[in-house]
């Protein structure tokens, strides 16, 4: 039986970690399948205070999960695969183990939003990809398209300049949604070609990702746009499946929170982007994983759970 019980690995769920550990509470924290959460699949990080040059992601990853070790918080790289928290003690499984604990905090974020098109999963790792990072430099020299118009897929078209001949932004407004200064840094580019009210109707291939028809949304018209690669960056979706009928969830998936880091349930907390649909920022994560560790300690000096 450990006091806290953690679930998920990024900025929330590693500042937690130490915050509850720094407490002197047992903490266990299981770490989901990819540890370290989206952060693993970006580059330069600009805006974390702390680091005046940036922080690669998977760097500051890493030493947040030795900080969090070193504090004294049990780390498990496994993925949780349900809950019961109907019942006391709460329970948290994987698929070989129940662990049992006085108080959660759920910390599991979230994934990239799919297009949904039927050729997005067929040449899914055949040319069609959510991470520049992780996959930009096998398409040397190739033209690309990012499609979506907030911050990420500005990054991406960015950083996927490097290796392209051309990066096409398809987008399916007249505007973007990126930061202005994503958007300046992406418009000056003079290897990016944007393409304003399109939406990706169809993706195409034979044993790879070849093409896409573009619908123009103002015209009706659609064309054909040839690529070595197809890079989806239209947003992401809470992890939060496993918590459908023990959490009380928005409309969209995402954990409701009230003063400000409890769930629905006496004894689950929360933080990070599974509820927080509005920042979404790295650190604004860790700050919430450090407000529902302090939530945390106070409700187990009073419960007696
Ligand atoms: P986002 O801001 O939600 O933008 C998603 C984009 O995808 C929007 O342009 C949206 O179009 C489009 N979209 C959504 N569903 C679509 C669909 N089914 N088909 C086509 N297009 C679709 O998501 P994000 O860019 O991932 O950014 C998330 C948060 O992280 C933001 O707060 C952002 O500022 C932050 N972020 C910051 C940085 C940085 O500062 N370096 C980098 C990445 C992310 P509409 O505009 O038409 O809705």
């Amino acid at each position: 039986m450990h006091d806290v019980i953690i679930i998920g690995a990024g900025p929330a769920g590693y500042t937690a970690g130490i915050y509850c550990s720094r407490a002197r509470h047992d903490t266990l924290l299981i770490s989901g399948i990819l540890p370290g959460g989206q952060l693993m699949n970006t580059t330069d990080v600009e805006n974390y205070p702390g680091f005046s040059d940036g922080i690669m992601g998977p760097d500051l990853m890493t030493v947040m999960r030795k900080q969090t070790e070193k504090m004294g918080t049990k780390i498990i790289d496994d993925e949780v695969t349900s809950v019961d928290f109907k019942n006391r003690p709460l329970k948290v499984k994987t698929a070989s183990e129940e662990f049992e604990a006085r108080a959660v905090i759920v910390c599991t974020g979230a994934n990239p939003r799919k297009i949904g098109l039927e050729g997005e999963q067929t040449f899914a790792g055949k040319g069609v990809s959510y991470c520049a990072t992780c996959d930009g430099a096998f398409f040397r020299d190739q033209e690309l398209i990012v499609v979506g118009g907030g911050d990420s897929a500005m990054e991406e078209a960015i950083f996927l300049t490097k290796f392209a001949s051309v990066v096409h932004i398809v987008h399916r407004k007249e505007e973007f949604r990126a930061s202005k200064i994503m958007q300046e840094r992406a418009l000056s580019n003079e290897k990016i070609k944007v393409h304003f009210n399109s939406t990706v109707k169809e993706i195409h291939g034979d044993q790879k990702f070849q093409q896409v028809v573009l619908n123009n949304t103002k015209t009706n018209e659609d064309k054909i746009l040839g690529a070595g690669g197809l890079f989806i960056a239209i947003g992401h979706e809470p992890n939060s499946a496993i918590f459908q009928d023990q959490i009380e969830l928005d409309g969209n998936g995402y954990i409701i929170i009230k003063n400000n880091t409890e769930t629905s349930v006496t004894g689950v907390f929360c933080a990070g982007d599974v509820h927080d649909h509005r920042y979404r920022q790295a650190v604004t994560a860790a700050g919430f994983g450090c407000m529902a560790a302090i939530d945390v300690d106070k409700y187990l000096s009073k419960s007696n759970t």
